[in-house]
């Protein structure tokens, strides 16, 4: 039987909380779905102590924990809980092949202190994109404070489908992802009083007397009491007050709860909830407003307003509060509403679980740790209903107007994630070469092959496309024709370029046979083979052995605090003023100052080398290997002082490898102008260039980094990273070290 994991508020022993649940429960098995609520507990053996310690409590007569018992006999009985356990609180990954989909809501799951103690649970990041499903969930704030931003924008983006429970949070996510969401109802309301009834205890029926129910969760005032209590005593009606600690109803679970509502003559409240049945159940209310003036009361009233303007019983506040009139309550409207926005609810939710049935065409697909931002979607979407779109992080994703897409499944034909390049390769022939020409050779970051390559193209009467930087120094793909305008493609930019519409413009001039040379990361490469889906004899492509991209918003705050109000004339991360290997990040402003940052001493430079600026699909790369999909692939050729001593240039190396015969054709054309040494590339060769083959290892300080630098973009933010992870170093180390001593100890005994 397919299977639903539920995601709520968990342990609380509020009436509303539990009934939420139990109403999505009841939801979701209409549809065939079997049901569960799952929990994520960090430890074992407390919790359930605590429990014992509770049910002893509950029979001493203890009022609090006899409470306590009839919610957690409610929840055993009618919304069935799975536990898992781990150390970090945090589902993994794992769990998501016990279940079809999982839910995340209703109640306040992303309310931002919530989401601080339950953080990725509650935007279920463990499950996969097409398996999460976000129902009526409420945020319970007005405004997000910017220390809460990146969090929410990081969940919300990973939903297919958005619903929230207020119009204040539709807005807020909204300005966040600038997407849209549907205002949905609380559960409780989709569910109706037949249903309701089924489970409904019998505790109106005990009371023996006409009553008015009133719960408060917050104090009620005295003049505002008084009136309730006049009203009683004039009507001859009991008052059943389920927030009074020292009544008996007070230990009263949700089965009787919804009792006592049903059978009232008048309900006086400050819950949303008791609002929410009274409405359902049709029972003449009057709503209070929550006194206290914390967040919690504040959201309440927001919550109230809400509801009661949406049913048009806004003359059921406290101000019309009439003994006279207490029970001539019109809930004809409300009826018709209500019929409404079940169905609203109810076509959102069918929606949600159709997104595995649909086998959407789209790139929703693509998980956003794999993709790599190529842009290849954008161009092919024949209705550009495809946006590039920059996430917290600062790296740009594909964002999809749903409402336009035709579900043609172009985008997911080119994506290089899901169709990936072949790399049954025949050819693969190696070399070790550096630059005659000095200026040439001092111009590039390694050997300067790229610029033999550049030339040859312009030569051929075609067009030159690499990465560049555009006038406000953000890195961007563009084409050159014009044998002066190479150097501004030359030298590795260490920031991810935005490839932009490029590849439609390389596709333009190869059908008119104009020759091209694309440059640009593997991936990049592989994107624009997959959207051209033809082979053309006048396409050459070069890509290099990449270690990853860094973020361009971590780059654009780097630089404006390194240009102190001056204009920029020039940047280079590899300056190779020092020689190829000591080579600096320098930038050059427009009073002639120069920041020279040494490579192992410049913040940024240091983050990137230690991998913590790096794009999320850089820690698996799905591009590596020594055969790839481009004609050839440069690299510097590291280690080569002690591999080759003969081709050793202090002004750089590269290795080249050429990976099909027109990447020799490509090499032989331009190789009059360089050292050439052909290699048998060797298990040495590939040890000093790990990036040929393997993706760097993602930091455990890397995604705290980039929350922490959402809120505070300054040097000051990666250098407190980058020595946070140099102390976790040493301690991993000298564990390391002790482990090995250890083991010696013991082998020598
Ligand atoms: C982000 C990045 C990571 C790299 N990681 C490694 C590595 O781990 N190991 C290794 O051996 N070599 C790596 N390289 C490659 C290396 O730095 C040289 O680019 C390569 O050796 C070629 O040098 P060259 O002297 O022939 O030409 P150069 O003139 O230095 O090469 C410039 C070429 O690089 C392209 N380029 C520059 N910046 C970018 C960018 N941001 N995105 C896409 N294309 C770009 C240009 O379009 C041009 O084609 C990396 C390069 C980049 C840009
Ligand atoms: S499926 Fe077709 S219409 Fe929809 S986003 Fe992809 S390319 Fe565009
Ligand atoms: S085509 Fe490129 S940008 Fe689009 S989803 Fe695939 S990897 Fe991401
Ligand atoms: S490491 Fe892989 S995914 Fe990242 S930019 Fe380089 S080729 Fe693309």
């Amino acid at each position: 039987m397919k299977k639903i994991g539920i995601v709520t508020l968990y342990g609380m022993n509020n009436h509303g909380n539990k009934l939420q649940n139990y109403a999505v429960h009841e939801l979701l098995q209409e549809y065939g779905y079997q049901t569960e609520s799952i929990v994520c507990e960090k430890e074992i053996i407390k919790p359930r102590l605590k429990i014992i310690f509770k049910k002893i409590m509950a029979v001493t007569g203890d009022k609090k924990y006899q409470r306590w018992r009839s919610f957690y006999k409610f929840t055993r009985k009618h919304t069935p809980t799975r536990y898992f356990y781990s150390k970090n609180g945090l589902f993994q990954e794992k769990i998501a092949k016990d279940y079809t989909y999982f839910v995340t809501g209703s109640d306040q799951v992303w309310n931002p202190e919530t989401i601080k103690r339950g953080r990725a649970n509650y935007f279920l990041r463990f499950a996969k994109r097409e398996q999460r499903i976000c129902l009526s969930p409420s945020m319970g704030v007005q405004h997000v404070a910017r220390e809460d931003e990146f969090d929410l924008k990081k969940g919300l983006n990973g939903f297919r489908y958005l619903s929230i429970r207020e119009e204040a949070g539709k807005e807020i996510i909204e300005q966040l992802i600038g997407q849209s969401a549907q205002v949905l109802l609380d559960p409780t309301m989709v569910l109706d009083k037949a249903k309701w009834m089924k489970i409904a205890g019998n505790a109106s029926k005990t009371v023996g007397k006409k009553y008015i129910f009133k719960l408060f969760l917050d104090p009620i005032s005295e003049e505002r009491n008084k009136e309730i209590i006049e009203l009683a005593k004039k009507e001859e009606l009991e008052i059943i007050d389920l927030s009074d600690k020292a009544s008996v109803y007070y230990t009263l679970g949700p089965e009787q709860f919804l009792s006592l509502i049903e059978g009232a003559e008048l309900v006086c409240t400050d819950s949303f909830h008791a609002v929410a049945f009274s409405i359902n159940f049709n029972i003449p209310f009057y709503a209070f407003k929550r006194i206290s003036k914390n967040d919690v009361s504040n959201h309440m009233a927001s919550r109230i307003e809400t509801i009661l303007k949406k049913f048009n019983l806004e003359n059921r506040t406290e101000q019309y509060f009439c003994a006279k009139t207490y029970g001539e309550c019109d809930f004809s409207s409300a009826n018709k509403i209500l019929l409404t926005e079940r169905e609203r609810f109810r076509s959102f939710l069918q929606k949600c679980l159709n997104q595995q049935e649909l086998n959407e065409c789209n790139i929703m697909n693509v998980d956003e740790r794999i993709c790599t931002g190529c842009s290849a979607c954008v161009v092919a979407c024949p209705i550009s209903c495809i946006q590039m779109k920059e996430n917290e992080e600062g790296f740009l994703y594909p964002r999809i107007d749903r409402e336009q897409c035709t579900q043609c499944g172009l985008c997911t034909k080119v994506c290089p994630c899901i169709n990936p390049p072949s790399k049954e390769k025949e050819i693969v022939d190696a070399y070790a070469v550096y630059s005659k020409d000095q200026d040439v050779l001092l111009n590039s970051s390694s050997g300067g092959v790229f610029h033999g390559l550049a030339q040859r193209c312009i030569r051929l009467g075609g067009v030159v496309y690499g990465a560049m930087f555009n006038e406000q120094f953000e890195v961007v793909h563009a084409g050159v024709n014009k044998i002066e305008d190479i150097s501004k493609l030359q030298r590795s930019k260490y920031v991810q370029s935005n490839v932009n519409l490029v590849f439609a413009e390389v596709k333009e001039l190869l059908e008119k046979e104009v020759p091209v040379l694309f440059t640009g990361t593997t991936c990049q490469v592989a994107g624009l083979k997959n959207f051209l889906n033809k082979e053309y004899n006048h396409l050459y492509t070069m890509d290099f052995v990449c270690h990853g991209v860094p973020s361009p918003r971590v780059f654009r705050h780097y630089k404006e605090q390194k240009r102190r109000n001056q204009s920029i004339q020039d940047i280079s991360f590899r300056d190779k003023t020092k020689g190829w290997e000591e080579f600096s990040f320098t930038i050059v402003l427009d009073d002639g100052e120069k920041y020279v940052g040494k490579k192992r001493e410049d913040p940024y430079f240091n983050a990137f080398i230690k991998n913590i600026l790096l794009r999320n699909s850089c820690y698996h790369c799905g591009f590596k290997g020594k055969s790839r999909c481009s004609d050839i692939t440069v690299a510097d050729f590291w280690g080569i002082k002690n591999l080759l001593p003969e081709m050793y240039c202090k002004d750089g190396v590269s290795l080249v490898l050429c990976q099909n015969e027109r990447g020799e054709q490509m090499f032989k054309d331009i190789a009059s102008s360089y050292e050439v040494k052909k290699l048998v590339v060797s298990k040495k060769h590939e040890e000093s260039n790990s990036a040929i083959y393997a993706s760097m290892v993602k930091p455990e300080g890397r995604d705290m980094f980039f929350k922490k630098f959402y809120l505070e973009p300054d040097c000051k933010t990666i250098e407190n990273s980058l020595s946070s992870i140099k102390k976790k170093n040493i301690v991993i180390r000298a564990l390391r070290k002790a482990k090995r001593i250890g083991k010696g100890i013991i082998k020598n005994r």
